[in-house]
């Protein structure tokens, strides 16, 4: 089904929630019903009630007594004072059918068979058929039209399918989605935490999740270094005329409000670009350190409204993995290249299968929109899409969503559950080199502009650790995995053996811990199944001679954390199999 059509489905299941809820609740007025991605919303004025989640079967019963009656949407355009008589009582309707009129829209009634409603239009043509997979999803307050100046209303949210297998696939997904809320593992892990004390969006890594972030980190700074880039280290705050200078001072509106030091105003940085260009514009640059790579894992700060904060995926302190370029015209397309190559080596190494790639280019219609040389222009929206081409992925076209400043490629990732997610953003840049003077001498002894490229391989690596604790469920691949193995004695006696051999894999640089609690072997299994440490090595009678411990002559019984038995495994064994699994990034 397109686009479209789902459209009117989801927004005509929205008229029939809205009689449903007026039937059930009468006086309660309903705002708009729009269609969003996964389903769509009602928003109402319910007065002085006040409704629950556990309210939604009776609405949706209600909604499928009503359904049966709604043959077909018939339609009525009226005049402004003819849809202020009929909407009278409805303050919502009428401030849409004011702004209708405003707009220049022609203002129609609808009406399915006992529900007169006004609204932007987009109907299914036989509810009564096409409506029935449907089913309400939650309840929160919203504000009429986002404003927090306006009332808060309540919004009902529901999905509505063609099929009725479409739907429950849907509905799984939701259930799994939970399962795996980032939020909920990691409490059960230990990752992350938001304390209200230090503030919303600020969030606080603990040691199993800085451990993490580290490696992933760390490990991209390798991938980078083997390419050429080279790290650097800049502070988190800086003079608000470098903003001014830059642009952002007038055009980004997420900075936080600055601050007085001395005699001069300073912010906490919400982008790295303005510093990197201080290294590059350090002292006269040649042709021959071009292209020249400045790269750095950077936390940058970002005011988001407090309503939109969520866990890892919305905060106001994350880490870019952020590199600025500085190329030659002639090598824009070779150097868009080598980063798209990295992209997708970084996707594979984590198990993302499933992507494509937008390249926003100009709007041919507004030539005159953008800042730049006409060739230039041309020259790199031909590598963006060159780029793409010579790799095997999906990508498309967007006509007039180039910034005015360059074009730029974003990629989305689908991860296990089918969410897709944009991640890397590369985007050309012709005017900041110009706000800050860039320049290199050429084989001719003249100065040149080089161009930037502002790449993110994972966006935000707090994000992106985010969607990888969902991705995985908290069962990390062992080379992230914050313990890799857990050793479980059977008895007090086995105890000894197990520090030993923990001992001697940590001078290995293996991350392994025993579990040293007095509880049943079974109970040990459990906790370490449910903390998703890969390996459990179980140490007993038949894995140790009593005297002479020693690393070399301790076995354990290994097993997976999907409860496959591996076999006996002395140390040599055991330390080749897991630095295979760690190498191997399994
Ligand atoms: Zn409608
Ligand atoms: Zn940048």
């Amino acid at each position: 089904m397109d686009n479209k059509l789902l459209d009117n489905l989801r927004h005509s299941c929205a008229h029939l929630l809205a009689k449903s809820v007026k039937d059930l609740w009468p006086g309660t007025h309903n705002g708009i019903g729009p269609s969003i991605e996964n389903g769509f919303y009602q928003d109402f004025d319910f007065g002085e009630t006040k409704i629950s989640e556990s309210d939604l079967p009776k609405i949706e019963e209600k909604m499928r007594q009503i359904l049966p009656m709604w043959k077909s949407f018939t339609y009525n355009e009226v005049t402004l004072a003819e849809a202020k008589k009929l909407f009278k009582e409805n303050p919502y309707k009428i401030e849409m059918a004011e702004e209708f009129a405003k707009g220049g829209k022609k203002l129609m009634t609808n009406n399915p068979g006992n529900f007169l409603d006004l609204c932007k239009m987009g109907h299914v043509e036989h509810p009564d058929k096409e409506l029935t997979h449907f089913k309400l999803l939650s309840v929160a307050g919203a504000y009429w039209r986002g404003s927090e100046k306006n009332k808060m209303l309540t919004r009902i949210y529901g999905t509505c399918f063609p099929t009725a297998k479409e739907l429950e696939d849907f509905l799984l997904r939701q259930d799994e989605a939970k399962k795996r809320d980032h939020k909920k593992i990691s409490k059960e892990l230990e990752l992350f935490l938001i304390s209200p004390s230090v503030g919303s969006g600020f969030p606080l890594y603990m040691p199993k999740g800085a451990l993490l972030k580290r490696l992933l980190e760390n490990w991209l700074i390798e991938e980078k270094e083997k390419r050429g880039f080279q790290f650097v280290w800049t502070p988190h705050i800086g003079k608000s005329d470098l903003y001014k200078q830059s642009g952002h001072w007038q055009k980004f509106d997420a900075m936080f409000n600055p601050m007085k030091v001395d005699d001069d105003e300073y912010v906490l940085k919400p982008m790295n670009c303005p510093h990197h260009f201080q290294i590059f514009n350090v002292r006269p640059r040649s042709y021959r350190e071009l292209p020249l790579y400045l790269a750095e894992n950077a936390t940058v700060y970002r005011y988001e409204k407090a309503g939109e904060l969520n866990g890892l995926f919305r905060v106001r302190a994350l880490t870019q993995d952020d590199t600025h370029a500085f190329v030659r015209d002639q090598d824009i397309s070779a150097e868009i290249q080598k980063v798209i190559d990295l992209t997708f080596h970084v996707y594979e190494t984590f198990g993302f299968k499933n992507y494509k790639a937008r390249i926003s280019v100009r709007d041919p219609k507004n030539p005159d929109k953008y800042l730049g040389e006409v060739k230039n222009w041309d020259r790199a929206e031909k590598a963006l899409v060159d780029a793409m081409k010579s790799q095997d992925v999906e990508y498309f076209v967007a006509e007039g969503e180039a910034a005015f400043y360059g074009p730029k490629i974003d990629v989305m990732v689908k991860d296990s559950l089918g969410r897709e997610w944009q991640l890397t953003t590369v985007q050309l840049d012709f005017v900041q080199p110009e706000n800050f003077d860039m320049k290199y001498i050429n084989e001719n002894g003249k100065e040149e502009r080089p161009a930037v490229l502002h790449v993110a391989i994972l966006g935000s690596v707090d994000r992106f650790f985010g969607i990888l604790i969902e991705h995985f469920a908290g069962a990390f691949p062992v080379w992230l995995a914050p313990v890799q193995l857990t050793l479980i004695p059977i008895a007090d006696r086995h105890q000894k053996a197990a520090n030993i051999l923990r001992d001697e894999l940590k001078t290995q640089r293996i991350r392994v811990d025993v579990d040293d609690r007095q509880e049943s072997m079974q109970s040990k299994i459990r906790q370490a199944t449910l903390q998703k440490v890969p390996f459990l090595g179980i140490i007993g009678d038949k894995e140790i001679t009593l005297d002479n411990l020693n690393y070399k002559n301790i076995n354990v019984n290994l097993r997976s954390r999907d409860g496959k038995n591996l076999g006996v495994y002395n140390f040599d064994k055991l330390l080749s199999f897991l630095k295979l699994e760690i190498d191997n990034k399994n």
